[in-house]
């Protein structure tokens, strides 16, 4: 019998139970066994609804109150010391790890987090140095196990592998300098075996142990580890699923199809061209090979019929014992349910699959690899057939308008009329801006009122008039406060947007909202990404009322402020039937045209922002190429429609730019604005190594904390970049948008950034 698997599961639940409990813990309005409370009934919920839905491995120990690499550091005891001795309870030092925390005589700033290989998820970066003592403060993967148990469900328990725990983690700062984390794998192995042993003497079966890392190029260099983990693990342990994610083994399944597992999990959603050499490498051991095949990335419904004839090929080739139907990836980048979508069309619905639908699917289909004769079964896979059909049916209806235009994209149409060094002196004319211009990146303060506002005008309480009206007060508020303390180049604040991403789905044709479909980007904050589910379009202008509004109401420049097209497509649902070239080039088309109105309207200078550039690329190096050779062109298309005398900006959240800068260069944005605050010599070295040749605004201070930076602080940093890049060139900024700060260290931070441009102007 042909098995069926889940990964991981949402941890939100499925009316956002989880979310809102944590949040009213951090608040003091929930007790900590209130919490405990709400996350187990959250869980019983997911087990439940999985077996419901006749997945026969059921994954446990994946559950989260923030981030499951953050439980894995807390209960290998990978804290480090900031935040232990301050009086905290385990759960409060935990959630000082995540988030950071001011308390009464605590202050302590959030550990590192970074993108979860190429998602939008974000996981705390362990911290280890040679005084990490790892020890088992608790077992989670356990005490869910008997959790579920306890509930009549036996589960499959999900542990982090030890090479991918310390390849994803970084140096203490304590740590000497060229300590490798991966150094402290000795020490770490028993602390693993501890945990396995446990876990086999309490009955578990098998346990899935992830090791993402094998599909990165850098995990090669693990492959003695690798070995000399599994080897001491795999006799202790229950039978362990080697799970890899995300991507393709390729040299690396040499080593690893030599581990002495039970099984190997293959993400076949992302790369299904590994199947026949990972068929090939396994075949000759006893490895049981879990297919994933449902993707755990996307809100597609899986084509059976195809899932089928993948699948069918390992079990002919394996046997059917040997062979699992599983998702690609843990399904936490994917919402709870289809269920809780009422504004969906029937038509629109019937495309989609969310994670308990997918949890069906791979349920059907080891159903129907397995021989199944279940009348139930065989209405299902027909009910797919039928749901595929209209899908491919629907998907035939292309625009032509917008394919055409796709088609007709000339190579001067990404190439402004004259050099930067032209255009500069046009630009200088009429925008008249000092040495030194100061600017900020968009977004001011996304106060509560503004949220009300707007969701006032959700549920139709205020008018469209009414909340317009709203709007440009706002915008006039934002517009004064910039002229009183001195800003060059002002923005109009970008009070009239939900989300940078959201806000210009719903102004385009071709995408589709929901009203339930979370997911989770860290913590306990999660996103809506929009659907693209057809051609994109642009049916009017978008933002040129509210910059034109602005910029009615001073004489000083306003900068438009558009979010570029490969960070909505990053950042939103793609299609699966068209390639995502296809789909960025007419994001792309439709901004264009927005920055040309833009232009029209009178608009001197226009930013577009790419903070999810850098974050697209692929995980492997030989893909970048392929990647960038449509990237790049798409924000080029969007921007050089225009006259020599608009001037561009773009706009960069990471500043972890060392091995792409060519390509940041190549956009040939007039102005580009990156975040520098935390990590000024690293960027600087960037500019060092390959010189830049248009403006650039390094980020003076950080936003993402409400610390008010010192001019004299500010100063320093000026001072500093111009150690290395021309006068001429520098822009002062902040690191990013200001929308998730208050207006009291706003105001306070922004006079302190003009005061310290002002003395730069003499100085320099
Ligand atoms: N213009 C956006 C803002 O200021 C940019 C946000 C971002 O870079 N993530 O909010
Ligand atoms: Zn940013």
């Amino acid at each position: 019998m042909v098995l069926s698997s889940v990964l991981g599961f949402p941890r939100i639940g499925a009316n956002r139970e989880v979310k809102k409990a944590v949040e009213a813990y951090w608040g003091g309005k929930l007790s900590a066994d209130e919490l405990t409370k709400a996350a187990a009934d959250v869980k019983k919920a997911s087990w439940l609804s999985l077996k419901e839905r006749g997945v026969d491995v059921i994954p446990s120990g994946d559950f989260t109150l923030y981030d499951h690499i953050l439980d894995h550091s807390a209960a290998f005891n990978v804290i480090p010391k900031r935040y232990l001795g301050k009086g905290l309870s385990p759960l409060d030092v935990y959630f000082a790890m995540g988030r950071g925390r001011q308390t009464e005589g605590v202050d302590v700033p959030a550990s590192e987090m970074k993108k979860w290989f190429d998602s939008n998820y974000h996981f705390v970066v362990p911290e280890f140095s040679e005084e990490t003592e790892f020890k088992l403060n608790f077992n989670k993967a356990l005490e869910e196990y008997n959790e579920a148990k306890a509930l009549g469900i036996t589960t499959r328990p999900v542990v982090v592998g030890p090479v991918t725990f310390l390849a994803l983690g970084k140096a203490a700062k304590e740590a000497r300098a060229g300590f490798q984390p991966i150094s402290l794998l000795g020490q770490l192995l028993p602390v693993y075996k501890q945990l396995l042993a446990d876990l086999k003497a309490a009955g578990v079966e098998s346990v899935q142990i992830d090791e993402p890392v094998l599909v990165l190029d850098s995990a090669a260099i693990y492959e003695k580890q690798f070995a000399q983990a599994y080897a001491e693990l795999a006799p202790v342990s229950p039978k362990l699923v080697l799970t890899t994610y995300y991507g393709r083994l390729d040299s690396n399944l040499t080593f690893a199809a030599k581990l002495p597992v039970a099984g190997l999990h293959i993400d076949l959603d992302r790369a299904p061209a590994q199947l026949d050499d990972v068929i090939a490498a396994v075949k000759p051991t006893s490895l049981v090979l879990s297919l994933g095949i449902v993707s755990g990335r996307n809100i597609w419904k899986t084509d059976i019929q195809a899932a089928l004839k993948l699948a069918q090929k390992a079990a002919d080739a394996l046997g059917k014992e040997r062979v699992i139907v599983a998702t690609s990836s843990s399904l936490l980048h994917t919402p709870v349910t289809l269920a809780s979508e009422n504004k969906l069309t029937p038509e629109q619905k019937d495309w989609f699959s969310f994670a308990l639908e997918k949890a069906a699917e791979v349920a059907v289909i080891a159903s129907v690899l397995s021989g199944s004769q279940d009348p139930k079964v065989a209405e299902a896979v027909e009910a797919n057939r039928v749901s595929i059909a209209k899908r491919r049916e629907f998907e035939r209806n292309s625009d032509a308008t917008v394919r055409n235009r796709v088609a007709a994209i000339t190579p001067d149409m990404l190439e402004r009329k004259s050099p930067f060094a032209v255009r500069k002196e046009i630009q200088q004319k009429q925008l008249q801006l000092p040495k030194f211009p100061t600017t900020t990146i968009g977004s001011f303060p996304q106060t509560k009122e503004i949220r009300q506002a707007r969701a006032k005008l959700n549920k139709k309480e205020i008018t469209v008039a009414e909340y317009e009206k709203f709007i440009e007060q706002e915008i006039e508020n934002v517009v004064r406060f910039q002229e009183r303390i001195g800003l060059d180049l002002l923005v109009h604040g970008e009070p009239e947007r939900n989300d940078m991403v959201q806000y210009f789905g719903e102004q385009l044709d071709g995408f589709v909202f929901t009203q339930n479909a979370w997911v989770q980007s860290y913590g306990s904050r999660y996103v809506r990404p929009p659907i693209i589910v057809s051609d994109v379009s642009r049916p009017k202008p978008i933002t040129v009322r509210w910059s034109s509004y602005a910029q009615s109401l001073t004489s000083k420049p306003m900068k438009g402020m558009l979010t570029g097209p490969v960070t909505i497509l990053n950042w939103s649902f793609p299609r699966a039937d068209v390639s995502r070239e296809l789909q960025c080039k007419q994001l792309a088309l439709a901004l264009r045209d927005e920055v040309v109105d833009l232009e029209k309207a009178g608009i001197k200078a226009v930013q577009v922002d790419e903070p999810a550039l850098r974050e697209g690329l692929p995980l492997r190096k030989a893909d970048w190429q392929a990647y960038l050779d449509w990237a790049l062109p798409s924000f080029k298309i969007a921007t050089a429609g225009v006259t020599d005398a608009l001037q561009t900006h773009s706009h960069f959240c990471y500043s972890d730019f060392d091995d792409i800068f060519p390509s940041i260069q190549a956009l040939d944005a007039d102005v580009i604005s990156i975040e520098a605050s935390k990590s000024d010599l690293k960027l600087l070295n960037t500019f060092k190594h390959y010189g830049y040749s248009n403006q650039i605004g390094p980020g003076v201070y950080d936003i993402h904390s409400p610390r008010v930076p010192s001019e004299e602080e500010i100063k320093e940093r000026i001072a500093a970049m111009l150690t290395t890049l021309p006068a001429d060139l520098l822009v002062i900024n902040p690191d990013c948008g200001l929308k998730t700060r208050g207006w009291a260290e706003t105001e306070a931070s922004l006079v302190n950034l003009v005061n310290a441009a002002r003395w730069a102007r003499q100085t320099y």
